[in-house]
């Protein structure tokens, strides 16, 4: 009598298993493979993150998203930061301006899913206006963090800085300049702020401190912070 309940108990648990899967969402669902353009969802950040451990699905997703890049061999430049094998961005939905924009692949996906999902709709919704240019201080840097002892992820190709938005009428939005202002400036920079925390693994601005004053600096190490 026991056995069969122990049966028709795993019967039922496998059922509810494979209803959920094949109903859940895919953005939901953390056992569905990685779209960057799905919308966002619970498995979003799973799925950015699981992309850390799987270079060639990690490279076929920014592919199939139709994100262009150009794969740089392992060098040594700069002997103090040896890089292995890493992509550099050649054409996303939106202009970058700043350095070539050279990035670990789990990285480029983070950003490009913050482009699409957050910065590009947000410009629409605040200022009914598409974007034109993402303004940024740059990706790979050999650097220690400030003040510390400690290499930057800036200086494993797994961070980038940014410094501020183009509006496609004109209108400039820099961190420097409207980060807590009153205003749509200060709301969009809020909003892309915060939503870029449930997107990368660290997402640090001018509340952390001095040095991130004109940027936001995203990257995907191993830390967690929302700050
Ligand atoms: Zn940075």
């Amino acid at each position: 009598m026991r056995r069969w309940r122990l049966i028709l108990l795993t019967i039922a648990v496998l059922g509810v298993a494979y209803l959920l899967h094949r109903f859940v969402p895919s953005q939901h669902n953390p056992l569905r493979p990685p779209d960057l353009n799905e919308p966002l969802g619970l498995a979003t950040y799973g799925k950015l993150t699981e992309l850390k451990y799987n270079e060639k699905i990690c490279r076929q997703v920014l592919l199939d998203a139709g994100v262009e890049f150009e794969v740089r061999v392992a060098d040594g430049a700069e002997p103090r930061c040896p890089l292995p094998e890493t992509l550099q961005l050649k054409r996303s939905l939106t202009p970058y301006r700043g350095a070539p924009l050279r990035m670990t692949c789990h990285q480029m996906a983070a950003l490009y899913t913050w482009e699409r999902h957050v910065l590009r709709p947000q410009a629409e919704k605040i200022f009914d206006s598409p974007l034109r240019q993402i303004q940024t201080y740059g990706s790979f840097s050999c650097r220690n963090i400030a003040g510390t002892r400690t290499r930057s992820q800036h200086s494993f190709a797994n961070a980038i800085d940014i410094s501020g938005f183009v509006l496609e009428d004109g209108t400039e939005i820099r961190v420097r300049d409207h980060w807590r202002e009153r205003s749509n400036k200060g709301k969009y920079l809020s909003r892309v702020h915060r939503r870029a925390c449930h997107l990368f693994s660290v997402t640090l601005g001018p509340d952390y401190d001095a040095a991130h004053a004109d940027h936001f600096h995203l990257d995907m190490g191993h830390a967690e912070t929302c700050r």
